[in-house]
């Protein structure tokens, strides 16, 4: 395995060169490695696309280039405070070819991203800081694509967040059948599901309706692809740009709150301990719109509930589906998990509803400061 690494690595730069290699993070999709060089400054991240998730490899690249280039562009007419640092992830060409890729003998697609030093990411948010520093994060990513042109970008995930499709998925499901036991087992969550038919087309609408328009979205915000410098713990880059695509923002806040603010983990077992936290919404909120206010609508920020509500409720939905279907999507460690977690969700989305009118004071308080 090391040499065929090494010879797909040295296709992206003099094989000579490599002074390591070594497995990178914990990222759940793609397999990731760092290239150590012995021009420390030009060490890479290596990674090979999993093509399961991904069967448009080339378009999820031209996507990638074209968010670099324009992000690099836009960079400087952010006027980002002088203390900020802010890096955009440099997507190398191979040696030998203009593309910046290269297949393997098996048809899978790896690249090379130029490697991030000194930098941390973390699986979940510890701190209130940290929290603001997520919303930064997303702030600045909206606003450097927020004038990137949609057409150009090419959807890698056609019916990704739009919930009405999640539904009929789950309609075709039950109309196929159930068994008894799944009926007993899933009776909670397909109440849930009943109780909230009405929530699920209100972003999509929104959409129609043109009161929102698609933009270019990082389609994954959570923690996890947020990088933090290692000395001063401010975020530095948002990484893992496979999703971005055109989308609503509010797809991307209602995730990023998500993930967020859910304590407890979305493999949480105690439902009690599933809560909206509101310290972290506070905090992730005042980052994000203190950089996303130039180009925030007052439409955007009237939706910023229905995001919040929805996201989490259509994750539950997918997970809930899945479960009915066996299991072919999410990859769980045992059969139940899926429905667990779907639970999870729901729990979520019900402490977001009970908070409806704390989760709107705060979001008012933002907007009024636009
Ligand atoms: P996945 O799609 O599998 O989540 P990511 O692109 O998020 O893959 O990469 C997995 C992990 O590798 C990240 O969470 C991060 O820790 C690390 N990583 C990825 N790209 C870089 C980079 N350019 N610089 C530094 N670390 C990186
Ligand atoms: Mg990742």
């Amino acid at each position: 395995m090391e040499s065929h690494l090494r010879d797909i690595a040295s296709q992206f730069c003099p094989s000579n060169a490599i002074a390591s290699l070594s497995p990178l993070g914990n990222g759940r999709i793609n397999d990731t490695y760092l290239v150590r060089l012995t021009a420390p400054d030009s060490s890479f991240v290596l990674q090979r696309i999993n093509a399961t998730v991904f069967p448009q490899p080339e378009a999820v690249m031209r996507n990638l280039a074209l968010f670099a280039q324009h992000a690099t562009e836009q960079l400087p007419q952010l006027a980002l405070p002088s203390d900020r640092r802010w890096e955009i992830p440099v997507v190398l060409s191979a040696v030998n070819d203009e593309q910046p890729f290269v297949y393997d003998s098996t048809g899978d697609l790896w690249r090379a991203i130029g490697f991030i030093d000194n930098s941390i990411s973390v699986d979940s948010i510890q701190t209130v800081a940290q929290a603001e520093e997520v919303g930064i994060a997303l702030g600045i990513f909206h606003t450097l694509v927020s004038d990137l042109p949609c057409a150009r970008l090419t959807d890698t995930l056609p019916g990704f967040h739009i919930t009405p499709r999640y539904l009929q998925q789950y309609d075709e499901r039950l109309a196929a059948g159930l068994s008894p036991q799944h009926r007993e087992n899933c009776a909670d969550c397909m109440q849930f599901v009943e109780e909230h038919r009405e929530v699920m087309g209100v972003l999509e609408k929104a959409k129609a309706a043109g009161i929102l328009t698609v933009r270019p979205i990082h389609g994954d915000p959570k923690v996890n692809n947020i990088l933090f410098d290692r000395h001063s713990q401010r975020a530095i880059s948002i990484i893992d740009l496979d999703t971005v695509k055109p989308g609503l923002i509010q797809y991307d806040i209602g995730d990023c709150m998500r993930s967020g603010c859910n304590l407890a983990g979305s493999n949480a077992t105690d439902l009690e301990s599933v809560r909206f936290d509101l310290q972290n919404f506070q905090a992730i909120l005042q980052g994000y719109c203190s950089v996303a206010r130039s180009f925030l609508s007052e439409r955007d920020y009237d939706y910023l509930y229905a995001a919040i509500h929805l996201i989490p409720l259509e994750l539950g939905l997918r997970y809930l589906t899945d479960y009915l279907n066996g299991n072919i999507y999410f990859k769980v460690s045992y059969p139940e998990q899926a429905l667990e977690r779907a639970r999870v969700q729901f729990a979520l989305t019900s402490s977001i509803e009970q908070q409806r009118d704390e989760i709107l004071i705060k979001i008012e308080h933002q907007q009024s400061h636009a």
